[in-house]
């Protein structure tokens, strides 16, 4: 069982922020702004790329409610989703970030200095 369906059957703990039947969004344990969230469905799917326009669907208003909840629905922010090796995808349960609470810059979310680097 991959990490983030033991984090939804609670096998593994996580500070939980928004839970319905079908998502469950939670803090990230290495937060890359002030507000870092994980939007994930329950059941597995490995990728955006794998993902049904019904879970999207679902997850779209999902993420606007973490938004409303975590005050950064007037102030803006960022939502990611990484997919693959070439993406930087490190979990392989599709999860959105959501970032907010402050404002982003690329370095909120990468690597390096993304000039020079295509
Ligand atoms: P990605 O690189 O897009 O796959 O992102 C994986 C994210 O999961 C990273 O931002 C990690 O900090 C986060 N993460 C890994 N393990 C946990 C955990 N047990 N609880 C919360 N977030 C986690």
């Amino acid at each position: 069982m991959c990490l983030f369906c033991k984090i939804t059957n609670k096998e593994i703990p996580s500070n939980i922020i928004l839970e319905d039947e079908n998502y469950l969004a939670f803090h990230d344990i290495n937060p890359k702004a002030p507000v870092h969230i994980l939007a994930i469905p329950k059941v597995h799917v490995d990728s955006f790329h794998e993902l049904s326009p019904e879970i999207m669907t679902g997850m779209t208003s999902f993420i606007q409610e973490i938004a409303r909840k975590t005050s950064i629905d007037k102030s803006g922010y960022r939502v990611i989703t990484n997919i693959g090796e070439n993406g930087g995808q490190e979990v392989g349960h599709l999860h959105f970030h959501i970032l907010g609470g402050t404002k982003l810059k690329w370095g909120h979310f990468a690597d390096a200095d993304p000039k020079g680097l295509f």
